[in-house]
């Protein structure tokens, strides 16, 4: 049997009885099995679980009750509580949490028939740019394994490259999704900020926090990103917009299409190899129907400042419930009350979550709140501002998603700055509420280039069209990394 790797194609195969879930199932897992030693994608893999699953989607399929991905297996990021497995967010302070129930978007993936294999690596409560936090340790490039993957969405993104999997879930806060697509060749997508329900999703930021589908093509986003969307009552920041067809429009051609360019994305910061990269990219756009021009996003350079104090506020309120009482790691022999919290905490978390709880604790202290925080939400607001005036002019911002390709191993733990601005490109979409994705576009040293397509709000199917004509006379997303042994 050769084995698709896309969810359109394992979809279509099972359809047509080419093999069932039980052997497709098996056969990821056979993959996750032989090469994961190496990546380290999966903090857990749940190889019976699975099976069971996928028997009980054969039998669906047999009594005539299946749906397009009933019995395609997928993973989700760590992040998410699934019933029954371990959900560890990266952290130790969750090293032994198992979730009393299922996220929203893991029921509405597992009610469709899809098949979960396991839990995927992330940097710990998704705060990093390269995987490297996690308390699981690092997740590695399968492009080159001497590279990080990026982060946070890190195993998700080098799962998917390997071909470990043809799916998985992400969250992107500032870019945890987009950017390791972009560092491990894959398509990401960051929904509209309440396009996807965040019951169930452990919170690290909630005004940012988004779920979203991680795959090889732009095509494979718009069928899982149908099952995923959609309002919750549960979640009391969805949004009451229903999930549309997101795959009827991925063939409309794109004459007429305006794409602007902002100018302060394509600056000094960004590698030069990947500008005349995603130049060629912008070219094929013309060359489909587009109509490309320089805009200016002028309140860029105050993304990252503003991302990094609101999202570490929030976090430090967020964070306060791991207090080693109710859930989470517990420290040995407590003297007392405030030794229990401080040991409990002191050894739960690692040092980039201390590093934000403090800088989030401070920035909203008595006397800093007005110096940091309250000025931080006045950018959050230009930021806004400046997207709403480009949108007037153009349907589709495109850029980079990173000024670097994917960096090595330890090259930016010991300078927390350096490693934030990788976020650079990514954060603003983020405290605007807008969609975004990224697509391969190009090599440089071996390692992939992400283009990043900014839309409009709940503009999802406008960017998945744009991506899939792209990818429709590209191949980029279709290369996989030979693992090197
Ligand atoms: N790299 C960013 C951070 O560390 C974004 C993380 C994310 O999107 N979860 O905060």
């Amino acid at each position: 049997m050769t084995l698709p790797t896309t969810v359109a194609a394992l979809s279509a195969g099972l359809a047509q009885g080419d093999f069932s879930s039980v052997e497709i199932t098996t056969a990821f897992l056979d993959r996750i099995a032989a090469g994961d030693g190496r990546l380290n994608s999966f903090i857990t893999v749940l190889p019976e679980a699975a099976l069971q699953a996928a028997h009980a989607a054969d039998e669906r399929r047999h009594a005539g009750m299946a749906g397009p991905l009933t019995g395609v297996p997928y993973a989700n990021k760590d992040i998410f509580c699934t019933q029954g497995a371990k959900t560890t967010c990266g952290s130790r302070m969750l090293d032994t949490f198992i979730a009393p129930y299922d996220a929203t978007v893991v029921t509405r993936l597992n009610d469709a028939g899809m098949v979960m294999v396991g839990k995927t690596n992330m940097d710990e409560f998704a705060m990093g740019s390269s995987n490297e936090s996690s308390f699981y340790g690092p997740c590695l490039n399968p492009w080159k394994t001497s590279c990080v993957p990026g982060g946070s969405s890190g195993g998700s993104a080098s799962a998917v490259a390997a071909r470990f999997i043809p799916f998985a879930t992400g969250t992107d806060t500032g870019g945890s999704i987009r950017l390791p697509a972009a560092y491990c060749g894959i398509s990401g997508l960051k929904p509209t900020y309440g396009r996807i329900s965040r019951f169930g999703m452990i919170a690290f930021a909630s005004s940012l926090d988004q779920g979203g589908p991680m795959a090889t093509t732009a095509e494979d986003l718009a069928l899982t990103l149908g099952i995923m969307a959609g309002f919750d009552s549960r979640d009391p920041t969805s949004a009451d917009v229903p999930a549309e067809d997101f795959m009827a429009g991925l063939s409309q051609p794109l004459a007429g299409l305006r794409v602007g360019l902002p100018r302060e994305f394509f600056d000094a910061n960004l590698d030069a190899r990947i500008s005349t990269t995603l130049e060629a990219a912008v070219r094929i756009l013309e060359s489909l129907g587009a109509t490309c021009r320089e805009v200016s996003l002028s309140s860029t350079a105050y993304a990252v400042p503003a991302y990094y104090i609101i999202s570490s506020a929030e976090c430090s309120s967020n964070l306060s419930r791991y207090d080693g009482v109710r859930y989470g790691h517990r420290c040995k022999a407590p003297k007392d009350l405030a030794d229990l919290y401080q040991r409990s905490r002191a050894e739960g978390f690692g040092a980039e979550v201390k590093r934000r709880i403090l800088v989030g604790t401070y920035a909203l202290s008595t006397g800093y709140y007005d110096a940091y925080y309250a000025k931080a939400q006045k950018l959050r607001r230009l930021i806004k501002e400046d997207f709403t005036r480009v949108f007037a002019e153009v349907d589709v911002i495109a850029g980079p998603t990173s000024p670097t390709v994917a960096f090595g191993l330890g090259q930016k733990t010991a300078d927390p700055v350096a490693m934030y601005l990788s976020d650079i490109y990514t954060t603003a979409v983020n405290l605007a509420g807008l969609p975004a994705l990224s697509i391969p576009a190009g090599m440089v040293d071996g390692l992939p280039v992400g283009l990043q397509l900014i839309g409009n709000y709940f503009g999802e199917s406008r960017l998945l069209n744009v991506a899939h004509q792209y990818q429709s006379v590209t191949d980029w997303h279709a290369r996989a990394p030979a693992l090197e042994s």
